[in-house]
């Protein structure tokens, strides 16, 4: 597997030098999108991967600093790159209702059956050769429904936590900190790093990634770097364009 931040999403808006919450997953034959903040398109091009390997994109929630990538993807995927073939996953029906009315607004055609914006539900919600994504949910958007994603694959297990309840992080999944993985990928934009460090220290994980790192950020990654070497895992805070092999 292999892990590259198109956007590390300091914030709820784009920076110079870091875009919103976009991470590209590759295993085997496919690519995959955990968030598709925008400018996910454009970014993908840049790298110059090819459209039709993305099999899966899973969204997180619906707020933009996740979602805002997904009509250009959506659109180009649908009309411009006729080999494509994908799930798109959304965490509200009224979310999917109003992408596709979007695009068929400006498109007047959408193919539905090639681009499949699908509801996220707890539980596994995607399988393909390659990986298997399970849905868990968290309290970010409460009283709407939001996600943190474990996908397995090639033998490793990796967690998304997806944004979390704002302070505490009561949210995060159970799962997590109790059965082992190769990786967890956090966010630091809603909890201090004091709340979150010693939370991912106890992590039966190999890894911890932070990313989503907002508000105090020069504080909170002065935390993590100082945490380094003091937990049995490195823990890290990512940006954009860094790839991580897993
Ligand atoms: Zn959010
Ligand atoms: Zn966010």
């Amino acid at each position: 597997m292999k892990l590259t931040f198109l956007g590390a999403g300091r914030g709820g808006f784009p920076a110079p030098d870091c875009n919103s919450c976009a991470a590209m997953l590759e295993c085997g034959n496919g690519v995959y999108l955990i968030d598709a903040g925008a400018p996910v398109l454009e970014l993908m091009t840049v790298r110059g991967i090819p459209f039709e390997r993305l099999k899966g994109v899973f969204t997180t929630h619906m707020h933009g600093d996740h979602t805002f990538g997904l009509l250009s993807l959506c659109s180009v995927c649908s009309w411009h790159y006729t080999g494509c073939d994908m799930d798109v996953f959304l965490a509200e029906d009224r979310g999917i209702a109003a992408l596709k009315e979007l695009i068929l607004s400006m498109d007047k055609v959408f193919h539905e059956d090639r681009i499949r914006l699908k509801k996220a539900r707890p539980g596994v919600i995607y399988t393909d050769e390659n990986i298997t994504v399970t849905a868990i949910p968290t309290a970010h958007c409460q009283p709407y429904p939001s996600y943190a994603y474990m996908i397995e694959g090639e033998g490793k297990r990796v967690f998304f936590s997806g944004d979390l309840h704002h302070g505490d992080a009561a949210d995060f999944p159970l799962i997590a900190r109790e059965e082992p993985s190769d990786l967890i990928v956090c966010e630091m934009t809603h909890i201090d790093h004091d709340v979150m460090l010693p939370l991912l220290g106890s992590c039966p994980t190999k890894k911890v990634l932070f990313n989503h790192v907002c508000w105090d950020y020069d504080e909170k990654c002065a935390a993590i770097k100082a945490a380094q070497g003091t937990y049995p895992m490195p823990i890290i805070a990512v940006s954009d364009g860094e790839t991580y092999l897993i």
